[in-house]
């Protein structure tokens, strides 16, 4: 037996009909395995000492997707158009995340998971993309679609982590989208890596690239194993937390 395989910790969520559970998703944790981790999902605890244990055992943090981020979080009043929130999650998420930006533990979000990034280190969201930019995109088309589906490109900035990691020669990647929330104010200290064609955000990574933080407003565990370029997006978060 080998000792090598990081713990990606995943924090859970309550699901969404109310009932007394918690949960993760499952493609999620296959994709991280089939990159080499060992998906740890973190429960849903306001006790500081369950988190705390939680974290100190964690060598990269993962945030998976799910409902909208509660608009308190981000100094902004709830429009009504937000669903699904769960803040026990939300605060759970903000905390370790915030730790985790803190003390440069690799960080991979996905759709939810871009959003809470950038709640934690300080930017803002749009609460509902139909409402907010009436002439975009569906960004819901993905929604009931089969496995692999597409629903727009997504232009990759030339010199980010995720250009890097996707190894795209002409800047651009084809992305399905299950969101109806995106990025608004980016974080202090934080870029955006890709946009799609009618300039909504699709990803975010530090400035600063020192450590590996990513986000990603597109779901890539959907999209594996047969989309080599998103199954990077686990291979090298999985590689930078053993690394650590
Ligand atoms: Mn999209």
């Amino acid at each position: 037996m080998t000792t090598n395989q990081p713990l990606i910790g995943m924090p859970m969520q309550q699901p969404y009909n109310g009932r007394p559970e918690m949960l993760v998703g499952a493609a999620y944790c296959r994709a991280i395995e089939a990159a080499g981790g060992v998906p740890l999902p973190i429960p849903l605890s306001d006790a500081p000492w369950v988190m705390d244990r939680c974290y100190g055992m964690i060598d990269g943090l993962f945030l998976c997707g799910g409902g909208d981020i509660a608009a308190h979080f981000y100094g902004a009043v709830d429009s009504g158009a937000l669903t699904a929130i769960d803040e026990p999650r939300d605060r759970l998420e903000l905390a370790l995340t915030r730790r985790a930006l803190q003390d440069g533990l690799p960080i991979y979000g996905i759709c939810r998971g871009v959003q809470t990034l950038n709640v934690a280190a300080g930017g803002t969201l749009y609460q509902d993309i139909p409402t907010d930019f009436p002439e975009a995109l569906d960004h819901r088309a993905s929604t009931g679609q089969p496995l692999g589906h597409v629903a727009h490109a997504a232009r990759v900035e030339p010199g980010s982590l995720l250009e890097d990691m996707l190894g795209v020669g002409d800047s651009s990647v084809q992305v399905n989208s299950f969101h109806h929330q995106a990025v608004r104010d980016v974080a202090p200290g934080f870029r955006v890596n890709a946009w799609s064609p009618d300039g909504v955000v699709e990803g975010i990574e530090p400035r600063d690239g020192d450590v590996h933080v990513l986000g990603v407003q597109w779901h890539p565990e959907r999209m594996v194993p047969q989309r080599e370029d998103m199954v990077r997006l686990f291979t090298r978060f999985v590689d930078a937390c053993r690394a650590r």
